[in-house]
């Protein structure tokens, strides 16, 4: 009975065979990979299973070619697949990526996504009319033979194997004018394509090749046929790090880690001692598209004695440094270790832990030695450091404090909080929030900082500002929000005079104050505004923009920021409030009043709370 391929199945595989891989050549890795995935499990059973006997050096991957049926075979004597699995698992497409394929509808992009899924096995589809797959489970007697033509679906049926293991058939399309696919029936080709992806595979992967040779005694030239071992089965990680170019680097990771873009950087890493270990780690280009989703799962991939434990080992990375992708070789691991026991395994933890100091210190060198691709690395992950200090109250501080990078006045570009020390004088950091560094930059505060001389780092992630309360101090420096009601540049001589006008207009500010009791907890005068009318500052430990945040979380208590209305003394429009103060129209100080405080608002990026109250006083205004 023929069985329709799920609907996002058919529409993905569309996709593959005409778009997705200009590269056709990778199904063979695809396969390849699949296979050797199918030996590490059983190789794996056989470790924790004193049942299962297995011979370690029969293991491998084969490759059959047939020029006249046009076929080319992979076969491998892994786990094979039961009935139910054939089904499951070639009859559906990786879940999370059809769930992916139906909200994701821009073609470009779905491209791009889905190289991050394993929908390896489809591949074959591009180069092969037909595909057959025969199996025989580790844990079942029957074999099955699962055939399809890659359009419209697949039939399974009751088949004939001795052996564990799988035999796939590809029956390889015709050639056309743009297309050879006769050169997979080549040796040459296969050999060069298992070479250039699949050298690192652990597994002999094997291949008939006939080569001429000279009798030794009749001096003949014959052709004999040997199987030859095409890979050289060294995992990549365990190679030093001069034998491998970048591009052998780049293809590992792409391949292995279903990223489209090759890594932002390596990290390699041997270790001897307490404990002993190979890692080859990757710091990606750009964040998956779960990135910052409950869906992404942090790890490296475990590896011990040759085998893979664990595909995604979370125990071995902390929150921090989750974007990063890679393997760990350790002898010291024991086969049968389960999330369960993991944690309190010992050599994990001493991994763990030597692990974050190499990640923290490639961070570093990066900083130090390539600005503009650690700015790009930021941009993507930098969120996540932010939140390992924020998240952890401050007990991560010291580690990744240095790894910050904060957009600042100073020559307008991004500066490390050591940095800014180093260039500073004084006891305070100064540093101001906003939407956008172009808003912020208007806010009066900052150009009242900076026309003073003080450098401002200008914060823009909602996170920004919990991490600089966070970190507390810096090197003994303090932090200061510019719009703060302690932040105050003036000389003593003009606080004075400013406290004494302030206090001559005692009796106006509480009038104003009266039509604004709800929103602002103080009114005063200030020199520290050049042009501007008015600005809002805040006093105490929440500021605007930290308000903005707490109030757009979900059931967040709203929140409610200190503030303070600041008016310009030397404006026009403190004569003018003064004179309406003195002839007691209260009536056109109560609307003058609420026009500014909403002008305070704007200015500070803040929305005005009742628009149309205040664009039709200002109009009465306007028309007088
Ligand atoms: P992925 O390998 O990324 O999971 P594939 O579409 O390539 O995606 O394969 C789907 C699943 O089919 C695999 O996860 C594996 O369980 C099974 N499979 C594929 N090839 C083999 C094989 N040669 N032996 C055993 N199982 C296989």
């Amino acid at each position: 009975m023929k069985k329709e391929f799920k609907a996002e199945s058919k529409k993905l595989l569309n996709m593959m065979i005409n778009s997705i891989y200009t590269n056709k050549e990778i199904f063979l890795r695809e396969l390849i990979s699949n296979a050797s995935d199918a030996i590490d499990k059983l190789h794996y059973l056989s470790l924790t299973n004193g049942d299962l006997k297995v011979n370690k050096d029969e293991l491998e991957i084969k490759i059959e070619l047939d020029k006249d049926n046009r076929t080319i075979k992979i076969i491998d004597n892994g786990v094979g697949m039961t009935m139910d699995e054939l089904e499951n698992n070639l009859g559906t497409i990786a879940k999370s990526g059809s769930e992916l394929f139906k909200e994701e509808n821009s073609d470009s992009k779905n491209l791009e996504i889905i190289g991050q899924f394993g929908v390896g096995f489809y591949s074959s589809f591009m180069v092969s009319n037909e595909v057959s797959v025969l199996s025989k489970s580790i844990n079942s007697n029957d074999a099955y033979l699962w055939k399809s033509n890659g359009s419209d679906g697949y039939t399974i049926e009751p088949s004939e194997k001795e052996e564990n293991g799988t035999v796939i058939t590809l029956y390889l399309k015709e050639d056309t004018e743009d297309n050879n696919y006769s050169e997979f029936l080549e040796n040459y080709t296969i050999e060069r394509i298992v070479k250039k992806y699949s050298d690192y595979i652990k597994y002999p992967i094997k291949m008939e090749v006939s080569r001429e040779e000279e009798d030794e005694e009749t001096k003949e030239k014959k052709s004999v046929v040997e199987l030859e071992t095409l890979n050289s089965m060294t995992p990549i990680w365990k190679k030093k790090q001069k034998d491998v170019s970048d591009s052998e680097y780049n293809d590992f990771y792409t391949d292995k880690f279903y990223d489209y873009e090759s890594p932002l950087k390596v990290i390699k890493s041997e270790v001897e001692g307490l404990t002993s270990y190979q890692a080859l780690m990757f710091i990606p280009s750009h964040a998956p598209y779960n990135y910052y989703t409950k869906e992404y799962e942090k790890g490296l991939m475990l590896y011990s004695k040759g085998v893979m434990i664990m595909d995604k080992c979370a125990d071995l990375l902390p929150d921090y440094f989750s974007f990063v992708k890679g393997i760990v070789d350790s002898e010291d691991i024991e086969l049968n270790i389960s999330r369960e026991t993991m944690q309190q395994d010992k050599q994990i933890k001493l991994i763990a832990k030597s692990i974050e100091t190499k990640i923290k210190k490639e961070l570093e060198n990066l900083l130090k030695e390539d600005r503009d691709n650690y700015i790009k690395f930021y941009d993507s992950f930098g969120e996540q450091l932010k939140y390992g200090i924020y998240s952890s109250y401050g007990m991560n501080k010291e580690l990744l404090e240095d790894l910050l990078l904060f957009y600042s006045s100073y020559e307008d570009k991004h500066t490390t909080l050591s940095e800014y020390v180093d260039r500073m004088d004084g006891d305070t950091i100064y540093y101001a929030s906003g939407e956008t560094v172009d808003k912020i930059k208007m806010m009066p505060a900052v150009e009242d900082a900076t026309q003073k001389g003080k450098e401002v780092l200008f914060l823009t992630n909602y996170i920004d500002e919990f991490v600089i309360k966070t970190i507390g101090n810096y090197k003994e420096k303090k932090f200061m929000n510019v719009s703060d009601s302690n932040f105050d540049l003036s000389s003593e001589e003009e606080k004075e005079e400013l406290k004494k006008v302030n206090e001559e207009s005692k009796d106006l500010f509480t009038s104003m104050k009266n039509v604004l009791v709800d929103s602002v907890k103080d009114i005063r005068f200030t020199n520290r505004l050049k042009n501007h009318p008015v600005c809002l500052i805040t006093e105490g430990d929440v500021s605007l923009e930290m308000e903005k945040v707490l109030n757009a979380m979900p059931n967040g208590d709203s929140v409610k920021a200190n503030k303070i209305m600041e008016i310009n003394e030397s404006h026009p429009i403190s004569k003018k409030l003064k004179e309406l103060h003195k002839n007691n129209d209260r009536e056109t100080l109560e609307k003058y009043t609420k026009v500014l405080y909403n002008q305070a608002r704007l200015i500070e990026g803040l929305s005005v709370e009742n628009p149309r109250e205040i664009t039709d006083l200002i109009c009465e205004i306007m028309s007088k």
